[in-house]
Parts: C-alpha cells; sequence; structure tokens
C-alpha cells in the first residue's frame, strides 16, 4: 500500500523561501559570469585598456587615414608661405631697405627653407628602423608581433610594427619616429619654428598694410569671420563719419567703388599675406613649445615613451625610499652629441647646421648604459 505524504501549507514561509530562491539563483549566476571573465594577470589598467580599445582603434585608423592629408597640407601651406615671401615681403624688404639687406634676408631665407625641405624629406621617407627577428639583448616580447623586443623598442599600433628608439608615431610626418629619423624630426621642428618666425617678422610690414591700413583691397573671403569683425566695426565707424557730415558720406561712396575695382589678383594676394602672417604666428607658437619640449626630452637623453615609463618608475621607487636613475641619461652634453650623432669628427656647424645625412650613434638594438658599456665588436660577431 502506498504511503501517503502529508503536506503542510505554510503561507508564512512563502515570502522568506522565495527572497532566498532568487538569492541562489542571482549568486549562481555570479559565479558563472566570474568564471566566465576571472584571468589571474587581469588587473584595473587590463580592464581600462581593454575598454578603451574601440577608442584606440578609432585614434589608429584616423591617424593611418590622416597622414597623407596631413602631409599634403605641410607641403601646401609651405608652399603658399614661401610663395607669399617671393612675391610680397622679399621685394617689399627690396623697396624698403637696400640691396645689402636684401641679399642678406635672400641668403637667411633660403638657408632655413633647404634645412626645412631636407629634414622634412629625411623625416618623411626615412624608415625609423625596426627590430630585426634576432636581437642579442631581449627586454620583452612585443604582444602583437609575437617578437623580441630590443631595448628602448616600442610597438606603434598605427604602423603595426615594433620601432626601434620610438619616440612616437606623427601624422604630420604620415611616419613613426624612431631610431633613424629622430633627428631628422627635431631638426625639422626646429627649422620651421625658426623659418616661421623669421617670416612672420620679416612679413609684419606688409601684414600691417593689409589688415590694418589699406581698406580697398580687404575683401572678405576665406578670412571672412576675422575680415568681417575688422570690418564690421570699421564700418560702424563710417557710418558715425556719415551721418556727422555729408561730405564723408561722399567718400564712403568712394571706398565702396574702389571695393569694386579690386582685382582678383589683388584680392587673392590680399588675403595670402594675411593668412600667412596668421599661419606663421600660429605654427610659430605651437612648434616652439614642441621644440622645448623634445628638447628637454633630448636633454635627459630619454624619448617621449621612455619619460611616461620613466616618471611611474621613479614613483614606484620613490615609495621605496629608492632614487631612480635614467640609464639613458649621459649628461646634458653627451646626450645632444649621441642625439645629433656627433662623433667621428662631426661638426654641429656642418653636420645640424646644414643638410647631413650621417647616420645616429650605435645601432638602435644594443644600447650603452650610463652604468655599463658594451663591446660593440662582441655584439656585432653575436648578430
Ligand atoms: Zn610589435
Ligand atoms: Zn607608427
Amino acid at each position: 500500500m502506498p504511503r501517503m505524504v502529508k503536506v503542510h501549507w505554510r503561507l508564512s514561509e512563502c515570502p522568506s523561501r522565495l527572497t532566498a530562491n532568487i538569492r541562489d539563483r542571482l549568486e549562481s549566476w555570479r559565479i558563472i559570469y566570474m568564471s566566465l571573465c576571472y584571468n589571474q594577470f587581469t588587473t584595473w589598467n587590463t580592464v581600462l585598456d581593454t575598454s578603451m580599445e574601440p577608442l584606440f582603434w578609432l585614434v589608429d585608423n584616423s591617424a593611418r587615414v590622416m597622414g597623407p592629408i596631413m602631409v599634403t597640407m605641410v607641403v601646401l601651406l609651405t608652399t603658399m608661405v614661401v610663395m607669399v615671401f617671393y612675391v610680397c615681403i622679399l621685394p617689399h624688404i627690396y623697396y624698403q631697405t637696400d640691396i645689402f639687406w636684401s641679399l642678406v634676408h635672400l641668403i637667411v631665407a633660403h638657408w632655413v627653407l633647404m634645412n626645412i625641405v631636407f629634414n622634412y624629406c629625411m623625416a618623411v621617407f626615412t624608415k625609423p628602423g625596426h627590430p630585426p627577428q634576432s636581437v642579442p639583448e631581449v627586454v620583452s616580447i612585443c604582444k602583437k608581433c609575437i617578437s623580441p623586443k630590443p631595448p628602448r623598442a616600442h610597438h606603434c599600433t598605427v604602423c603595426n610594427a615594433c620601432v626601434l628608439k620610438m619616440d612616437h608615431h606623427c601624422p604630420w610626418l604620415n611616419n613613426c619616429v624612431g631610431f633613424h629619423n629622430h633627428r631628422y624630426f627635431f631638426q625639422f621642428v626646429c627649422f620651421m619654428w625658426f623659418g616661421t618666425v623669421y617670416a612672420g617678422i620679416a612679413g609684419y610690414d606688409v601684414f600691417k598694410q593689409h589688415f590694418f591700413g589699406n581698406k580697398d583691397l580687404i575683401v572678405p573671403a576665406f578670412f571672412f569671420p576675422i575680415n568681417m569683425v575688422y570690418h564690421m566695426w570699421n564700418k560702424s565707424q563710417d557710418e558715425e563719419a556719415v551721418n556727422a557730415s555729408s561730405e564723408t558720406n561722399k567718400m564712403a561712396d568712394d571706398d565702396s567703388e574702389s571695393d569694386i575695382k579690386a582685382t582678383l589678383e589683388d584680392q587673392v594676394l590680399h588675403n595670402a599675406i594675411i593668412l600667412q602672417f596668421l599661419l606663421c604666428a600660429g605654427v610659430a607658437i605651437a612648434l616652439g613649445l614642441l621644440a622645448a619640449y623634445h628638447a628637454r626630452l633630448i636633454s635627459q637623453g630619454q624619448t617621449s615613451i621612455e619619460q611616461h615609463i620613466n616618471n611611474k618608475e621613479r614613483a614606484r621607487l620613490k615609495k621605496k625610499n629608492m632614487k631612480f636613475r635614467n640609464p639613458y641619461d649621459f649628461g646634458f652634453w653627451k646626450n645632444w652629441k649621441l642625439f645629433f650623432g656627433l662623433s667621428r669628427g662631426r661638426s654641429f656647424f656642418r653636420h645640424v647646421l646644414f643638410p647631413s645625412r650621417h647616420d645616429p650613434v650605435g645601432n638602435g638594438i644594443t644600447w650603452d648604459t650610463c652604468t655599463f658599456k658594451l663591446d660593440h665588436n662582441r655584439l656585432l660577431d653575436l648578430l
């Protein structure tokens, strides 16, 4: 005979049982989620890096696409500044001074231009250097290339390759700045800065005449916002004068007539002169700051990437009451000599102030440090 089970219904226990059930289910889902995501190497930095991955992808891809556009912009804008210099500034200097000063300007301008063109072309077309498959000294393995990384080499996500002594990826060069082209990059920045300061100062007189003085030629084209604000202010002044006397009214009519008379060539030239000065002023400020930043890094014997790594390491060691020392810092003068490659009788005057294609010191794979000097002949045998 089957046994009967007596079921007791206790309505009062229902809510607590339901809550326990839901709690159990939630706990099991939490464990499932944890087991799927658990990784003993996962840190908050990894989580942050992973969540930022789409943003990195966007930046890398836009840098890749923008590279050729930005190089074209540099070439076109530099050409425009040079043309304005030849067409407007140099004749103006000649009329204002004499043949001697015109020649001085001609020599200085061409020396700067030669250095800008040379260093820019070299920075764009020189490969920064990539590590070979076998390196005598390995500091880590690149997770992207799955290949050994020598000291000071880093992976560039835009170029998708490891770069020797990588400084940064420059979209204005559409190239990485690394061991073989770091000097060209820095010299380009310096000469371009000098060039923009020079062109700005030399062209200031002409700019002043066009921007503030010669109203006949001021026609709002692509400088619309700048010229418009200036003219609206000027116009209101004119209108006040017009209201004051009918004679001034006649003059305003003359002004509008002469505006129409301004030829297209004059308008283009006028706008180019204003653009040239504003461009030079803006670029001079930006490049001045960039050159100062890189000069400081070079003086300390570090690259932009190493600066971040060294700062972290410095802070970490400070907590342990230890002092960090950059192994590639040989002191101010030696750092600059190494950077410019001034060895084997090379001089600053010939090899820095004038175009020179000399190689940097070393091979970019093995490095002397301030506490350890490598035997390069032995290392070459190993390679
Ligand atoms: Zn790599
Ligand atoms: Zn790159």
